[in-house]
């Protein structure tokens, strides 16, 4: 872990701050660290565990069912038979592609992402910090993530439809931010990617395979954040692929157990989060500088989700259909 989170704070176009503090909000991770440390514990638990290996292609049974795999490893092919194969490459998964599983996602559906790291900045802070607005970081946001006093993640991602357009990029609307606010900063690292910000893949299983974690499009509709949820998905995929290989039954059928538990405890939720993430990415500038006046009078203690959407309800009331499937799931 790198540092402590309790909570957020939203700038508006205007930089009128909405502090939203939570106890217990998360931690900014080491990603290296911690995704080193996960191998470690698979790896102590009896995973084999094989660095630089490429797959390339997947095997499959005369009736089409996935039953292995062919990869690359040290400059040589090995292929390796498979009971079920958990594809977590990531976005637009070839694995998946390859068993026959439509893993390509509208660029609507994806947050074009980049995202400095970045020292020699003042940020004693406990709060991870998001900036919104149509010049800041069109249908998307900038954020700053404090690692330390004087070092953060400072990122944006816009979303993929939107990419281009000007002859704009993510990286372009990161720079101007980062000159504008962190001009005596020095960048140490830079990392670029898409991130699913859709409803999830409408198929994630098949004969033999199963999809988690971006590769499945589970990572957060609103805030991209998908470490959280790739681990519940492999969580969940496992416990299924765990029962289904005991019963001697790796069908599709048997598998859609994992999907169906994936949507009844996280995934139920996505499509009302993105309309209304949809319904707010409308809002004028002036607007939401209007709202972030309204909520900053608020003590940042008594924030709650429920305030701020009730806040945008009066501006929405379109809204309010989505928001109650929300409130009825405890999500508000
Ligand atoms: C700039 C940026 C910042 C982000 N910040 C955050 C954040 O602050 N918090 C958060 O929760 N999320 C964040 N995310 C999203 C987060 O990184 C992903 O949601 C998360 O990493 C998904 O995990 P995953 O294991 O499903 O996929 P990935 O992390 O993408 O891992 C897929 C892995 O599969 C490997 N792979 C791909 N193809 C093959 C192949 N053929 N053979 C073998 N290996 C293969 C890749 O090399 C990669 O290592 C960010 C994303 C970006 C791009």
């Amino acid at each position: 872990m790198s540092r402590e989170i309790h909570g957020a704070r939203i700038f508006s176009p205007n930089e009128t701050a909405v502090t939203i503090y939570q106890q217990d909000a998360g931690y900014i991770l080491e990603r290296k660290v911690f995704d080193r440390r996960l191998t470690e514990l698979a790896a102590n638990a009896g995973a084999e565990v094989m660095v630089k290996a490429r797959v390339t292609g997947v095997m499959t049974a005369k009736d089409g069912a996935v039953n292995g795999v062919v990869f690359r490893y040290s400059g040589r092919e090995y292929t390796c038979k498979t009971k079920i194969v958990i594809a977590a490459d990531g976005v637009e998964s070839q694995v998946g592609r390859w068993a026959g599983i439509d893993s390509t996602h509208q660029l609507r559906d994806v947050a074009i992402c980049a995202q400095y790291l970045i020292s020699n900045i003042e940020i004693k802070s406990e709060y991870c910090d998001f900036y919104v607005g149509s010049k800041i970081a069109p249908r998307g946001y900038i954020w700053v993530f404090p690692k330390g006093d004087d070092i953060a993640n400072v990122g944006t991602g816009i979303r993929g439809s939107i990419s281009g357009k000007d002859s704009k990029l993510a990286i372009d609307y990161l720079n101007a931010f980062v000159k504008r606010k962190f001009p005596e900063g020095k960048i140490l690292g830079l990392v670029g990617g898409a991130v699913p910000v859709g409803y999830g893949l409408p198929r994630i299983v098949g004969d033999g395979i199963m999809l988690i974690g971006d590769a499945a499009q589970h990572s957060d509709p609103i805030s991209g954040g998908g470490i959280p949820n790739a681990m519940f998905s492999g969580k969940f995929a496992a416990e299924t692929a765990v029962k289904a290989i005991h019963n001697g039954d790796v069908s599709e059928k048997i598998l859609n157990d994992y999907p169906k538990r994936w949507e009844r405890e996280k995934g139920k939720n996505f499509k009302h989060i993105c309309r209304i993430r949809d319904g707010v990415y409308k809002f004028s500038d002036d607007v939401f500088d209007r709202y972030a006046e309204t909520l900053s009078k608020i003590p940042s203690e008594q924030i709650t989700m429920a305030k701020v959407f009730q806040t945008l309800l009066r501006h929405q009331p379109s809204l309010l259909l989505e928001l109650r499937h929300l409130i009825l799931a405890g999500w508000v």
